[in-house]
């Protein structure tokens, strides 16, 4: 059976992204939209076949929970909004995907988490690079430490931001700059290669390059990951100059690294031993389709609402590391890892 989904928000990841990938799904069907344009609804309901009753707006999404046709919601509206949606969705009885980051504050993540769980829901977070190969063959790489114990990460995600969607850069919508949007596959990227979750950061702005752009987020941010056993991760973000994505590991007997690392497609990879010659697959139709072999084997999602929360917690620890000049313990986030 392909289970329902409604796509909440049908913004340009929704449009360009998640519909086209939802073709591609074995398990998934696009059965349903949320949106607050009649415009886009009448558009979606003709490119997509979507009946008429599996058509909601922002006051009628309540009623989902009497339609059969959705089995999950995923909401894919701006950072701030997604606390409001998964709770809605959750007291509807659906299986929620949320977007990253997961939520603008910890206590919004928490009380998302409780939610779902009073639901007796499944809750994932939208991190499709933990379905996509090059990503998997990092985390083997690193968590089964091929060539020894990572001692230095590197990461670097950002791009020059043209204001095309204006709440990235609204904070209150937002709850954050380039961190939030592009620096947490940066973070995401050195925990799950390295197999832990620091025990430290140290954080620095870089200068606001057009001040009226950024009067509310950061112009970017470069900061530092302290582990456990020494080793430590340099990573940098930004909305101010298109960078060039890389993730890259180093150990004692070798190095493997991915660049281009973060995008949707043509990422490559090679290592101190040359290159991995993976294929690139459809990231958000692998990420769906495992989400959806959860819901109807009622297994445990690789990226569950708790390491989202674990990201907004460590996210915040950034953030305050680069506001106090000062180095921020992360000891007290929980151990949330995807495991190879
Ligand atoms: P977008 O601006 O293109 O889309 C947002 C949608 O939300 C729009 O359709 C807009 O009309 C709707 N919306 C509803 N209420 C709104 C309000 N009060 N203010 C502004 N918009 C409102 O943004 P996007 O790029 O599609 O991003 C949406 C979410 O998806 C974000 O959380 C983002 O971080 C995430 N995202 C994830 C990936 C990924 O690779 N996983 C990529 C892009 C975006």
């Amino acid at each position: 059976r392909k289970l329902g989904v409604a796509l909440v928000g049908l913004g340009k990841y929704s449009t360009d992204e998640l519909a086209p990938a939802l073709q591609q799904t074995k398990l998934c069907r696009l059965a349903g939209i949320v949106t607050g344009s009649p415009a886009k609804a009448a558009r979606w309901k003709q490119q997509y076949n979507i009946a008429d009753k599996n058509i909601y707006d922002y006051k009628t999404f309540d009623r989902i929970a009497d339609n059969p046709d959705i089995d999950i919601v995923y909401v894919v509206l701006p950072n701030a909004l997604h606390a409001e949606y998964v709770v809605r969705a959750a007291q509807a009885g659906k299986h929620v995907i949320c977007e990253k980051p997961m939520a603008t504050s910890v206590a919004d993540a928490a009380r998302m988490i409780a939610a779902m769980q009073k639901a007796g829901k499944k809750l994932g977070i939208g991190y499709r690079l933990h379905f996509e190969p090059h990503h998997r063959e990092m985390m083997r790489l690193g968590q089964q430490q091929v060539f020894g114990p990572v001692q230095h990460l590197l990461a670097d995600n950002g791009f020059r931001f043209n204001n095309d969607t204006p709440w990235r850069v609204n904070k209150a919508l937002s709850g954050g700059g380039p961190l939030m949007d592009m620096g947490i596959y940066c973070l995401q990227g050195c925990i799950y290669t390295k197999g832990q979750v620091p025990v430290s950061v140290t954080a620095k702005f870089t200068p606001k390059t057009d001040p009226m752009l950024f009067k509310e987020v950061e112009a970017g941010v470069n900061w530092q990951l302290q582990f456990a056993d020494g080793a430590t991760a340099d990573c940098r973000t930004t909305y101010a100059e298109n960078m060039a994505s890389r993730l890259r590991a180093e150990a004692p007997k070798g190095w493997a690294e991915l660049a281009p690392a973060f995008g949707y497609g043509g990422l490559q990879g090679r290592t101190s031993q040359g290159p991995m010659n993976i294929p690139n697959v459809n990231q958000q139709a692998a990420q769906m389709d495992d989400f959806a072999d959860c819901v109807l084997h009622n297994k445990p999602t690789r990226v569950p609402g708790e390491m989202g929360l674990r990201d907004v917690q460590l996210l915040e620890a950034i953030y305050r590391a680069a506001e106090t000049g000062q180095k921020v313990s992360t000891k007290d986030v929980a151990s949330v890892l995807d495991k190879v």
